[in-house]
């Protein structure tokens, strides 16, 4: 209304502006000085490329992402990868009848990974492509869940007599916990021992196991410092506790960033279908894989541990196909961009880009080792996510969160976060390195950081006394899972 208003007045006025043309720039129209709706749509349409010229300036106040050295998940594809997302936006990747390529592209990444994770000939591997880990995640669970309900109901334990539970270490990302929640699920989280090495303690996690457990997630890049469970030692473990137990209990790996990164970089690490309790696997396409948000993968090492009635058929080339997700219509652009991405780059490019993104992360690390006044927590050999604290006894004026402030002067974006259940007192802070950040864009970093550090030692006024939540607990600066 108010718009219209001025807009009315302005007409009116002595100062009229002409009726908008082609030769208006678009800063001088009419549509251009409004504020866009916030509550409610707008009355009036708009031409598109004002329209465009006005969404795009409201991107400006987003973070660049190439800058955002906090994220997992890709900020850079190549000119023709973004040229096959824009052909393929239109095509609705569960339509199968209507974009049959689209499901013969995302069967050929299936069985792709499949390889990759070494599924055995002898058994019948299904897969999927999701939106991302977290439904991936939750498809795997939900199979564990349906599976260990009919085994159970077979063995004559009464499924309604308690919860079923899942087991996973406290360094779990956030979408184990959406998923006890929305599944009805109880949740046992092992806890961490060594703030060093922070991962699953084996004995403490089958100590837990009991006939109503569905499964144990293990996770191969657990979010906060990028530290892999020791699913070798999980596997014998459960092998032994499946020889007696009533029930057994299989394992769902959660391998969101490790799925695309170790098959190429570390293909002798035994973490995948190699173990035989291993049933399913997640990861997400957009993280190592290299694909924009919006893809992730889950597989099944034979179709015995995906309970039909979790398949529903939709029409397929004048057949039926089974589909397995939690959504329904999206974009098959996802799907082939993690395609042309196999095809583009094959075995050797991705171990090629994995590799030099590994070499930039140890080069970080090592230069934030020679700052002197941090601890590296994990240095990136495994993975490349490098994590550091501030060493004790420094007695500085400031912490990581101030320091993590005081980045964003230069634009980057890294946070500084508590870490889990028995550490977290303890903060850090870590970068995702990624395939489009250069040793030289992080060598402009280590300079920035090394002017912030400076700035801070001179600095009067530390800020964030407030920035704690009720219980005196730091809040993260950033996107930590
Ligand atoms: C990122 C991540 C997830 C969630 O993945 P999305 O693809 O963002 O849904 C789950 N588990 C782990 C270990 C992760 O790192």
């Amino acid at each position: 209304m108010l718009h219209s208003k001025i807009a009315s007045e302005k007409e009116e006025s002595k100062y009229v502006f002409k009726p908008d043309t082609s030769a208006t720039p678009i800063f001088g129209s009419l549509e251009s000085d409004v504020v866009l709706p916030r509550t409610e749509i707008r009355k009036e349409s708009m031409k598109a490329d004002i329209a465009y010229q006005l969404i795009s300036d409201e991107m400006m106040h987003d973070g660049n992402p190439r800058y955002n050295l906090c994220t997992f998940v890709q900020t850079y594809m190549e000119p023709q990868a973004k040229q096959v997302m824009a052909d393929t936006m239109a095509t609705n990747a569960i339509d199968k009848a209507e974009y049959p390529q689209t499901t013969e592209v995302e069967k050929r990444c299936v069985n792709i990974i499949s390889k990759l994770w070494h599924a055995p000939s002898n058994e019948n591997y299904m897969g999927t492509s999701t939106v991302g880990s977290s439904e991936a995640c939750m498809l795997g669970g939900m199979a564990m869940k349906f599976r260990w309900r009919k085994r159970a109901q077979a063995l004559g334990i009464d499924t309604t007599k308690r919860k079923p539970n899942l087991i996973v270490s406290s360094g779990f990302q956030v979408v184990w916990e959406k998923f006890c929640v929305y599944w009805d699920i109880e949740m046992r989280q092992v806890p961490m021992t060594d703030m060093n090495n922070l991962r699953m303690d084996i004995k403490a996690a089958i100590d837990q196991c009991d006939e109503y457990t569905i499964g144990i997630v293990p996770i191969m890049g657990i979010t906060y410092t990028g530290t892999f469970d020791d699913i070798v030692a999980l596997d014998g473990a459960l092998t032994e506790y499946n020889k007696t137990a009533k029930i057994s209990v299989p394992i769902h790996v959660d391998a969101a960033s490790g799925g695309l990164y170790l098959p190429f970089v570390n293909p002798d690490l035994v973490w995948d279908f190699r173990l035989k309790n291993v049933v399913s696997i997640s990861t997400s396409g957009h993280k190592y894989g290299l694909v924009y948000p919006g893809i992730g993968w889950v597989l099944w090492r034979d179709k015995e541990y995906l309970p039909e009635e979790l398949t529903f058929k939709v029409a397929y080339l004048g057949a039926f196909e089974p589909t397995f997700q939690i959504n329904f219509s999206r974009s098959g652009s996802q799907i082939w961009a993690q395609y042309y991405n196999f095809v583009r780059w094959g075995f050797d490019g991705y171990k090629a880009v994995h590799e030099r993104t590994r070499d930039v992360g140890l080069f970080l690390s090592k230069s934030l080792r020679e700052l002197g006044i941090f601890d590296i927590l994990n240095e990136g050999t495994n993975i490349p996510i490098v994590c550091w604290k501030l060493k004790d006894g420094l007695n500085k004026k400031w912490d990581l969160y101030d320091l993590a402030d005081r980045l964003r002067y230069n634009g980057w974006q890294v946070p500084a976060y508590p870490l889990p259940a028995n550490f977290t007192d303890v903060s850090i802070m870590r970068i995702v390195v990624r395939a489009d950040q250069s040793m030289e864009q992080m060598s402009l970093f280590i300079k920035d950081l090394s002017g912030a550090i400076e700035a801070l030692d001179k600095s009067h006024i530390v800020e964030h006394k407030e920035n704690t939540d009720e219980t005196g607990k730091r809040i993260p600066t950033g996107y930590t899972h």
